[in-house]
């Protein structure tokens, strides 16, 4: 039997005691945000979008057994990227199919942009998926047409505020479906100043009466190479007064640590030894 409190994203008390890992099977993205550069790594790199190989199902099940054996205090498997993990869902899905069948008692979690989730919701239940993160940045329309450059949606292309809108109906169709299946559900609000830092209160009455669990702001970090590289990161104050805003209405989660799409080990925990064993399974 799983124990879920033993995720230390979702519980401070197991963040000192247990370690997650990420594994980086899914290399593609069905949309581009203005904040997002995966072109780019370097070692002192860490945020989400970013790992120092990606690999296949059968090297990621190989890779998790091995360090399984070196942590043991491993008690979740997330998949987040460094593309969407529903923008290569064979990938995403045979990844857990694999690692659930030998270690059913590991926690499952997944981060998305929503876009692709919905027609997979019934799958990743039956896998027994039991956290899942959606990033929903803004309800106002106008903002996310600031924010994202495109969105690929079956084979179509979709820009300006027909994209904010079909990718927004989307995530908040996704909220209710986990809901529905049990599932907790964490909201992820990347926080940029000037365009969304404004709308952040209303989203987060609007998913916690949805049925979220709990909400993650992220500040911005000005990536180089993107289209908001130029917009400064949001100050302390900003984050904390944000974060007592959305407290009025939903938990928020205080203590990520923008992990990379190949994090492993403790939260906030250096991931050099982790990324050195990801290119080495890559290479099988
Ligand atoms: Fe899940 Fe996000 Fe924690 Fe990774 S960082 S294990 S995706 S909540
Ligand atoms: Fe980057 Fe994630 Fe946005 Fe895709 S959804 S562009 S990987 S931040």
């Amino acid at each position: 039997m799983k124990d879920l409190s033993l995720h230390p994203c979702f519980n401070e008390g197991a963040k000192h005691k247990y370690a997650r890992v990420h594994l980086p099977v899914a290399p593609k993205c069905n949309i581009q945000c203005n904040y997002c550069n995966r072109r780019f790594d370097c070692c002192n790199e860490s945020r989400p979008g970013v790992t120092s190989s990606v690999l296949l199902p059968f090297q990621a099940s190989l890779y998790f057994k091995d360090l399984k054996q070196k942590l043991e205090n491993l008690s979740v498997v997330g998949i987040a990227g460094p593309g969407d993990p529903f923008a290569n869902p064979n990938e995403t899905l045979t990844t857990i199919e694999l690692i659930a069948k030998e270690f059913p008692d590991m926690i499952f979690c997944l981060s998305s942009n929503g876009l692709d989730l919905a027609p997979h919701i019934d799958r990743i239940a039956r896998l027994n998926v039991s956290h899942v993160t959606i990033t929903i940045n803004s309800l106002n329309i106008e903002t996310l047409a600031k924010i994202y450059s495109w969105i690929r949606y079956g084979n179509k292309y979709y820009k300006g505020s027909g994209a904010a809108q079909l990718l927004l109906n989307k995530q908040l169709f996704c909220i209710r479906k986990l809901k529905e299946k049990g599932i907790i559900v964490k909201i992820n609000t990347v926080v940029i100043p000037g365009i969304n830092d404004q709308d952040i209160e209303e989203l987060a009455r609007k998913v916690a009466e949805m049925g979220a669990d709990t909400m993650n702001c992220i500040p911005m970090y000005p990536t180089a190479g993107t289209a908001f590289e130029n917009i400064e990161e949001p100050s302390r104050e900003m984050m904390s007064r944000i974060r007592t805003q959305i407290s009025k209405y939903i938990k928020p989660m205080k203590h990520c640590a923008r992990c990379r799409a190949d994090a492993a080990g403790l939260l906030g925990q250096d991931n050099t030894a982790a990324m050195d064993m990801v290119k080495q399974y890559s290479t099988l």
